[in-house]
């Protein structure tokens, strides 16, 4: 049970849907995210950064007022310094203190060090001249101590400044803080919904795409199931389209080989049938008939003779073909001088031209030598010349022909007979075809010799055409490579 989850589990993480799922939802989320986590940084940052100019614009505003008004010179007493140290302290909660040039604070929004002396290093570094500013992110404050500076006139006429005392101010940054939580829980919703919205579209996209696989597969699972007659036509994509179209084609040719795989055991069994059927015929009239005379008997038991030869010649036809049509058939390629496999097979079937006085003639255009299997070739020869002679007239000729270029070598067979219709020309190399069966039963053919030779020619990679004319005669020409190349 937990194996079959975890499979299923796995076979979800392979599959397409899946990778086009997480492939858009981080398309959309990742770049949300980084976007978001930016957004935050500058606007945390930029707010800081209004915070410390505003605090600079009411130092300055201050540090004038306290020179302006003589602060310093006049025992510290001014309603318009007292009101703005008390507005600034109020408003941004900060702790201002003001340090006279011998150091001792003279204001100090706290109280606590009014008339101490300051002993604060940034003090001491802005009496003697230095701005100071201390940011600390970590406990959210920042500090100013600046120099208050005075201009005088020199004696020459010219203007000298000199530093009377120093500004502090402490201001806190609490609220940063809080602006940082209100942007952040912003921030966080926004990715949220977007989150939300990118995991419904990278759904909606995954199933989307899926789609016409989905439809292919049951498509396919249905022709598994025998419903040969379910077909696919995806157009959702160029590339699915393409894809079904191919599968059209397979189920198609799947289809035709199916149906030629019937007709094929349909007419085995018919032709197997034929030779029985006769001599069933042949013995049940003899056995019929008493006192039949000696010289019927030896006729009718001829007639059974020929009737199994013909059976056998159909088996032995049969069992060539199918061991040829096995894909891993053997083929013994070796190299052959193919002008003497064709000698010998025109002085093995020169006797049977004689019987029709066909004459035949050997066009030799130079020697060859190819890669061939030497039985096969020969066998391929003997079935176009014995047809070239079975299928002639009598007193005609068989002109077998023999060349070759630097690829192929070219083996014509031509006759002068009665040749082939134009639409049976494509139907000779089908098993069992026969162009005329009745004649075929005198002739003694089966109707396989031109299928095994096809085979044959096709196993060394070759080709076979075949040109005629009706009563005039027929070509075959067969073309195979010099060189075999498995
Ligand atoms: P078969 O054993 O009947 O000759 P084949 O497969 O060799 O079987 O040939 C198939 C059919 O093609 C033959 O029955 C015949 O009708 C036709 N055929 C083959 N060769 C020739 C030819 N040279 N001239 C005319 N018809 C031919």
């Amino acid at each position: 049970m937990k194996k079959k989850l975890a499979a299923q589990i796995i076979n979800f993480i392979k599959s397409l849907k899946f990778k086009v799922f997480i492939i858009v939802a981080l398309l959309i989320i990742l770049p949300v995210l980084i976007c978001s986590v930016f957004i935050y940084q500058v606007s945390v940052h930029n707010y800081i950064e209004k915070k410390i100019d505003r605090f600079k614009i009411n130092n300055t505003m201050l540090k004038n007022s306290i020179i302006s008004e003589g602060y310093l010179d006049q025992n510290n007493e001014s309603q318009v310094v007292d009101t703005q140290i008390a507005q600034l302290s109020g408003e941004y909660n900060c702790r201002i203190q003001v340090i006279n040039n011998q150091y001792t604070v003279v204001t100090d929004t706290e109280k606590s060090e009014i008339g101490k002396t300051s002993i604060s290093e940034n003090v001491i570094k802005s009496i003697d001249g230095k701005n100071i500013f201390i940011e600390n992110e970590k406990e959210n404050y920042v500090e100013f101590a600046e120099p208050l500076t005075i201009a005088a006139p020199t004696a020459d006429g010219g203007k000298t400044s000199s530093i009377v005392g120093a500004l502090y101010i402490h201001y806190s940054m609490d609220d940063v803080l809080l602006y940082k939580d209100a942007v952040g829980r912003y921030v966080m919703i926004a990715d949220t919904l977007i989150i939300i919205f990118a995991l419904i579209m990278a759904w909606g996209c995954s199933v989307l795409f899926n789609r016409p696989i989905k439809k292919m597969h049951e498509a396919i699972e249905k022709i598994t199931l025998g419903q040969m007659e379910e077909q696919y036509q995806g157009k959702e994509y160029s590339e699915v389209a393409e894809i079904s179209e191919e599968f059209s084609k397979l189920v198609e040719r799947m289809n035709m080989q199916d149906q030629s795989r019937q007709e094929f055991v349909s007419n085995v069994s018919h032709e197997l049938k034929t030779p029985l059927t006769s001599m069933k015929v042949l013995a049940e009239s003899l056995l019929g008939n008493q006192g039949v005379p000696e010289e019927l008997y030896q006729e009718f038991l001829q007639d059974i003779c020929k009737e199994i030869d013909r059976e056998s010649e159909i088996i032995t036809d049969l069992l060539d073909l199918v061991k040829m049509e096995k894909t891993d058939v053997e083929i013994n390629i070796s190299s052959v001088n193919i002008n003497e496999i064709l000698e010998t097979v025109l002085k093995r079937l020169k006797p049977i031209a004689e019987n029709k006085n066909i004459e035949l003639i050997f066009e030799s255009f130079r020697p060859i030598i190819a890669d061939v299997d030497e039985l096969k070739f020969a066998s391929v020869a003997t079935n176009l010349v014995e047809n070239a002679i079975k299928y002639n007239n009598t007193d005609g000729t068989v002109t077998v022909s023999l060349n070759s270029d630097h690829q192929y070598f070219y083996l014509k067979v031509i006759d002068t007979g009665i040749g082939i219709s134009e639409e049976d020309q494509e139907r000779v190399f089908e098993r069992f075809f026969r162009v005329d069966k009745a004649r075929a039963r005198q002739t003694g053919g089966t109707g396989l010799g031109l299928a095994i030779t096809k085979d044959i020619v096709l196993k060394h990679h070759g080709s076979i055409k075949i040109h005629s004319k009706e009563g005039e005669g027929t070509t075959f020409i067969v073309r195979i490579p010099l060189k075999y190349i498995a």
